[in-house]
């Protein structure tokens, strides 16, 4: 019988730290905040912003949202991130992206105070994921494949993993933390030959790519575990993951399904981090 990897379980597990650390927080006057900073209407932007910021309270992160018209200034992006760095009742910034492409959003990003960046998007942050150094936090999604994979119980060391996409924000990342947890790793992207067999011989996949059902029947082997990163919409209008959910079911011994996997438990990473660094920032053993 294959397990599914449900998102909720791990979810519940985290939001009952979360609201600890909130509740010591408060114990001590400060309500752990998040600010959202979207730069114009991407309606894929306020979806997340919405599901945030509805997760947020549900666990008493307060979120304060910061909205710049499509066609705001280089500077006026930068001015409301330095306004964000040094509000001292802000404790962690989720900078929507991407940004209007009229925006240096590789300079922009790099502006954020490290210390609030919980989403893990400055290169100091993602430098902290490649050299083990605590330098900040680990982008949120690549963060909870692993939580995933930790929190159900795979011991991941000698085991071969394959990650399917190579971006900054999901596969590169993920394929670190792989490697720190001792797996043997593979990364594949758009120019890799024989995806299918490699993808075979691993114990492990992750797949980040956004295309809907590329890793098929093909790519799958019994006793596979497989965390599906991918949001794709299917011609039906539903939301499906990168993997043959159908193909994989009964075949692998565990897969996170899309809708109700990685991405949940994303979110609550992100809030996770927002806790964490406003402990920090008052010197509290709030956690
Ligand atoms: P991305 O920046 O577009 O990267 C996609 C990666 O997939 C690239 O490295 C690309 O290779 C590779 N790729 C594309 N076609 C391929 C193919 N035919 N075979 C093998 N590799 C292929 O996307 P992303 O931001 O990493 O996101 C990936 C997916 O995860 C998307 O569906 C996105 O919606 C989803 N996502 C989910 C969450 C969540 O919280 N659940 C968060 C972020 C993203 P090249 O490098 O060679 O182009």
């Amino acid at each position: 019988v294959t397990k599914i990897l449900k998102g909720a379980e791990v979810v519940e597990a985290m939001n009952a730290e979360v609201a600890a650390s909130v509740e010591s927080l408060s114990a001590a006057g400060v309500v752990p905040t998040l600010a959202i900073l979207r730069v114009g209407e991407r309606g894929d932007n306020i979806a997340y912003e919405r599901a945030v910021a509805k997760r947020a309270e549900k666990v008493g992160v307060a979120v304060k949202n910061v909205v710049l018209p499509e066609e705001a200034s280089g500077e006026a992006v930068l001015q409301a991130v330095e306004n964000l760095n040094t509000d001292e009742g802000v404790h962690g910034v989720l900078m929507l992206r991407p940004l209007p492409k009229h925006i240096d959003e590789s300079f922009v990003r790099n502006t954020l105070n490290p210390k609030k960046d919980v989403d893990g998007i400055t290169d100091l942050s993602l430098s902290g994921v490649f050299t083990g150094i605590d330098t900040g936090y680990a982008p949120c999604t690549a963060q909870a494949c692993m939580d995933i994979l930790d929190f159900f119980g795979y011991d991941l060391q000698g085991k071969r993993a394959i990650v399917v996409g190579r971006s900054l924000v999901v596969g590169k990342p993920a394929a670190m933390m792989l490697l720190d947890r001792h797996a043997t790793v593979t990364v594949a992207h758009s120019r890799s030959v024989d995806l299918a067999t490699r993808c075979r011989e691993s114990d492990v996949i992750i797949a980040c790519v956004g295309a809907a059902h590329m890793i098929d029947a093909d790519c799958l082997a019994p006793g596979q575990i497989i965390v599906d990163v991918g949001i794709n919409v299917a011609e039906d209008g539903s939301l499906v993951g990168d993997v043959d959910f159908a193909a994989a079911d009964g075949l692998v011994d565990a897969i996170s399904p899309v809708p109700g996997g990685v991405g949940t438990v994303t979110t609550s990473v992100l809030l996770k981090h927002v806790t964490h660094a406003a402990t920090k920032s008052v010197g509290c053993h709030c956690e």
